[in-house]
C-alpha cells in the first residue's frame, strides 16, 4: 500500500516489521551516489523506460506482424529459425533494455524494464534495499529496475499489468528467444482455439 512518500521509501519502509514502519534513515540511504555520472551507464535503458508508453503500442504490432508469419517459422521449422532470431533479440533487446536472455520477456509487465538487471534477480518488485535516492543497495550508481518498473507501467496503457504475479524464472530457457516462443504459444492457443469452435 502507498504511503505517501516515493516508491523507494515506501519498499524500505513495506521491508520493516509492522510496529517498526516508519520513515528511518539507513547506511545506505545516507551515501547516494553522484546521481548524474551514475546514471550515464544506463542512458538507452532509461530511455526505454521513458518511452514506454511508445514501445508497447510497438510491441503489440511488431508482436502481431510475427504471429501472422507463424505459416513461415512453421514451414521453416521453429527449431532452424531459433539462431538467427535469437541473434537479432540478443542485439536489439540488448541494446534496448540490457536484455540478459532469460527467454521468458516480462518488459510489457514492467514498465520496459527488464527485471533481469536486478542483481537479485527479483521478478515480482523490489526488495527492502532501495536507497532513498531510488538506487540499488548492491550497484549504487544504477537506478533500481524496479522502481523504473513502476515508472514506466505508469506510462503504459496496459501498464497494470505490473500487479500480477509473476512466476518464478524457468532457467532452462534462459539463452531463447522469447519472441519464438510467445509466437508458438500465441498460435497454438489460437489453432486449439479455432478446433474446438469448428466442433
Ligand atoms: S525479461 Fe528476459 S527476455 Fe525480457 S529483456 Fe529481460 S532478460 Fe531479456
Amino acid at each position: 500500500m502507498r504511503t505517501g512518500g516515493t516508491m523507494a521509501e515506501d519498499a524500505h519502509i513495506a521491508a520493516l516489521p509492522g510496529a517498526q514502519k516508519r520513515k528511518v534513515a539507513t547506511p545506505a540511504a545516507a551515501a547516494p551516489p553522484p546521481p548524474r555520472k551514475a546514471a550515464r551507464g544506463y542512458a538507452v535503458r532509461l530511455w526505454s523506460v521513458r518511452h514506454a508508453r511508445g514501445l508497447e503500442w510497438f510491441y503489440r504490432r511488431f508482436a502481431g506482424a510475427v504471429l501472422l508469419l507463424h505459416p513461415l517459422w512453421k514451414a521453416l521449422g521453429y527449431g532452424r529459425v531459433e539462431k538467427p532470431v535469437r541473434f537479432v533479440e540478443r542485439q536489439v533487446k540488448g541494446f534496448m533494455f540490457d536484455c540478459r536472455m532469460c527467454g521468458q520477456c516480462v518488459l510489457s509487465s514492467t514498465g520496459m524494464s527488464c527485471p533481469m538487471n536486478c542483481p537479485k534477480q527479483l521478478r515480482n518488485g523490489p526488495c527492502g534495499g532501495v536507497r532513498a535516492n531510488g538506487h540499488c543497495e548492491v550497484k549504487p550508481d544504477m537506478p533500481c529496475v524496479w522502481v523504473k518498473a513502476w515508472e514506466g507501467s505508469r506510462r503504459m496503457v496496459q501498464g497494470d499489468a505490473i500487479l500480477k504475479v509473476q512466476k518464478p524464472v524457468d532457467r532452462t530457457l534462459a539463452g531463447t528467444s522469447s519472441w519464438l516462443r510467445v509466437t508458438q504459444e500465441a498460435a497454438d492457443g489460437r489453432d486449439t482455439a479455432r478446433r474446438r469452435d469448428a466442433t
